[in-house]
């Protein structure tokens, strides 16, 4: 199968201010393409070549780096294009519920995820994800994600936070805490309930 990269839903500056059109730009045309590019360069003409994301982060230790590197990049941008909107939604009654079991409140998420993402030495991703069935925080390095069978913590990603400096650094330079305070404003919680709902039983 070939990868493709994914419209946006929205307009390039529909986030702003809070994340600025030249960097969603950027990230999504060309961040984000050559990921898609180099994924599908990786796989030409081996094993790899037929199998989904999923698939390929399920057996990863037999794949190269560039198809880890790469194949996360793809998945993980794909699905942070998703869980941004302007708006303005608020988690659901069953996703609200289960953030206060597990964590207190929406804040302390909140808080979780952003110390998560601004202690993440270098660059990765800050990760709520559901895991048996109950959610988890966690971070992970480079590209990779708590679907690949090499990850420290797995479960199942349902928000994701790019903490790359390409993912802020026009607005926001070296403080990524600012940034990581400032995309709480632009979450489409709409999705990620959905995403929450649908792993869940
Ligand atoms: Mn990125």
């Amino acid at each position: 199968m070939t990868h493709t990269l994914p419209a946006l839903r929205y307009a390039f500056d529909a986030l702003e201010p809070h994340i600025d059109a030249m960097t969603m730009q950027i990230h999504h045309d060309r961040h984000h393409q050559a990921y898609v590019d180099n994924l599908n360069k990786a796989l030409s003409g081996t094993p790899g070549a037929d199998k989904t994301l999923e698939e390929l982060f399920s057996d990863m230790g037999s794949y190269p780096a560039a198809v880890r590197n790469n194949g996360g990049g793809h998945y993980n941008h794909s699905l942070f294009w998703e869980i941004l909107s302007n708006n303005g939604s608020h988690p659901s009654a069953a996703l609200a519920s289960a953030i206060d079991h597990a964590f207190g409140s929406l804040d302390a998420l909140k808080e979780k995820m952003s110390t998560a993402g601004a202690t993440r030495f270098g660059s990765g991703w800050s990760w709520l994800i559901v895991k048996d069935g109950h959610l988890d925080v966690c971070s992970t390095a480079n590209q990779d994600n708590p679907l690949m069978s090499t990850a420290e913590v797995k479960g199942t990603p349902i928000l994701g936070i790019d903490v790359w400096e390409h993912a802020y650094y026009l607005k926001y330079q070296n403080k990524r805490p600012d940034y990581l305070k400032a995309i709480w404003n632009v979450i489409n919680w709409d999705e990620v309930s959905k995403r929450y709902s649908a792993n869940v039983k």
